[in-house]
Formats: C-alpha cells, sequence, structure tokens
C-alpha cells in the first residue's frame, strides 16, 4: 500500500513506502503485563509493535514513541487508514 495521497505532512510520514498492518489485533505490551484493557490499537509504523492509543489506560505507542524514538504510528483499527507523527503532530490519511 503507498501513501500517495498525502499532499502535505512531514518528512517522516513522507518517508513510508508501505503502511505496516498489526500482526494481531492486541496491545503488546498490556498482554505483557497482564492487562489487556485498551480502547484502540495503533501500530508503530518503524518497528510493527502494535501498542494501545492515547485514549486507553496505558498509553503505549505514545510511551513506546518517546522511548523508541519511533515517530509515526498507523491506526490499527479496522476501516481506519491514517498515519500520525508524534514528534510533528501531524496527520495524514492514505
Ligand atoms: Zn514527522
Ligand atoms: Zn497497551
Ligand atoms: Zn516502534
Amino acid at each position: 500500500m503507498r501513501v500517495a495521497s498525502v499532499v502535505r505532512a512531514c518528512a517522516h510520514i513522507v518517508a513510508i513506502q508501505s503502511v505496516k498492518l498489526p500482526a494481531r489485533r492486541v496491545c503488546e505490551e498490556c498482554m505483557q503485563i497482564g492487562t489487556p484493557n485498551w480502547v484502540h490499537l495503533r501500530t508503530c509504523q518503524t518497528c510493527g509493535a502494535t501498542l494501545c492509543c492515547d485514549s486507553s489506560p496505558n498509553r503505549h505507542a505514545s510511551r513506546h514513541a518517546r522511548r523508541s524514538a519511533h515517530p509515526v504510528i498507523a491506526s490499527a483499527e479496522p476501516g481506519e487508514r491514517w498515519l500520525y507523527c508524534y514528534p510533528d503532530e501531524e496527520f495524514a490519511e492514505y
């Protein structure tokens, strides 16, 4: 899947050639700590980790982005086709 429809986006988003989709629809870190409790899932576009969003109690996706310096996530929700860059606070649909 190419990110063809991005008109104006930061360099991190423009650099993405194909969007990584979730291997499994679970938050890997919530499963590890035994609290499978999340609202939405996001997939890191650097390493492919699928983690929970900022509306979830543990906010693993944004914590992962800060700790690992992996800037861009994609929504892992069925039917949602967008990317978000944390450092630039930039959304892009694809
Ligand atoms: Zn960016
Ligand atoms: Zn989580
Ligand atoms: Zn990552």
